[in-house]
């Protein structure tokens, strides 16, 4: 098994990461992270506005996958996400989808116990979710900002149980994760979710597939999850590429596939509050007639 601590994280995908751990396929890999924010808010007297942003959004990692090729797919099923016993919440003027409504800046520091998140006198049930997790990108992309890599997608979906693959643009792939979630609803609305540290528990394996956008697979569905600065561009892109997978594993012509997408492809969202929004389309397998990359 290879544990690789928080101490070794990065801030950017790039193509000049430098590995700080080697896996095989089929390996078991552990992630010990930090929160999204560095650590650095530690009382709800510590805003957004005092940390150092150079410590935000850091990634642990990244881990050479031997045998990923450039034009393959690295794949990595998320085993466990373990979460730290306290979250934070932060927002601030011009932060999320309100931002011209928030006068200062806000943190909430949130206990986790028990499975719950608590909030103010609720109880809100835990879903540990991953919000960067990427690989080498061909130019260098900050972590705070997705893409085809990967990145900041922050995507509910991406939890114990799922399987995400990533296009490799450099050979070894280069696998770093961070910012997890106790909790996080769609939207993401005021710029932070339940910001926790953690440990990340995967299985990395590779695939030969060739693919332009992460896609995450759960028992019942695939996602294809597309990042863009203008929402209704990402939405175009991701119906493009829902439409093109549905051919692709049906054998339908383009029209029949756009048409059977429209109705039973769901369009969802992830986030709305990141450099790049990131949009979702769900494939239910059921429709999909066959049985590929089923686990
Ligand atoms: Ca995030």
């Amino acid at each position: 098994m290879i544990v690789v601590p928080k101490e070794k994280h990065v801030y950017s995908f790039g193509p000049n990461m430098k590995e700080v751990a080697r896996a095989k396929p089929g390996d078991i890999v552990i992630f010990e992270t930090l929160d999204a924010l560095g650590g650095q808010i530690k009382t709800e007297n510590d805003t957004i506005e005092k940390i150092d942003f150079s410590r935000v959004n850091p990634a642990t990692g990244p881990v050479y996958v031997e045998g990923a090729k450039r034009g393959m797919a690295l794949k990595v099923k998320v085993l466990d996400i373990e979460v730290a016993d306290r979250g934070v919440i932060v927002t601030a003027p011009g932060a999320g989808v309100l931002g011209d409504k928030v006068r200062e800046p806000k943190t909430k520091v949130c206990e986790i116990r028990d499975g719950f998140v608590h909030f103010n006198g609720l109880r809100i049930p835990i879903k540990p979710m991953i919000g960067v997790i990427g690989v080498a990108s061909e130019e260098e992309i900050p972590t705070g900002t997705p893409g085809k890599h990967g990145g900041n997608m922050d995507t509910n979906l991406i939890t114990i149980g799922s399987t995400v693959y990533f296009p490799v643009f450099k050979d070894g792939a280069y696998l770093a994760l961070g910012d997890l979630h106790a909790v996080m609803a769609d939207g993401e609305v005021c710029v932070s979710a339940c910001e926790v540290s953690g440990r990340v528990t995967v299985k990395v394996d590779v695939v030969d597939w060739k693919i332009e956008w992460p896609i995450v697979e759960t028992s019942e569905a695939y996602y294809i999850l597309v990042s863009h600065e203008n929402l209704e561009e990402a939405i175009r892109e991701a119906v493009n590429q829902g439409v093109k997978f549905i051919m692709e594993r049906t054998g339908l012509s383009w029209d029949e596939a756009y048409m059977l997408a429209s109705l039973v492809m769901d369009v969802q969202i992830s986030q709305l509050v990141d450099p790049k929004k990131t949009i979702r389309v769900k494939i239910p397998k059921i429709f999909l007639g066959g049985t590929f990359r089923v686990e």
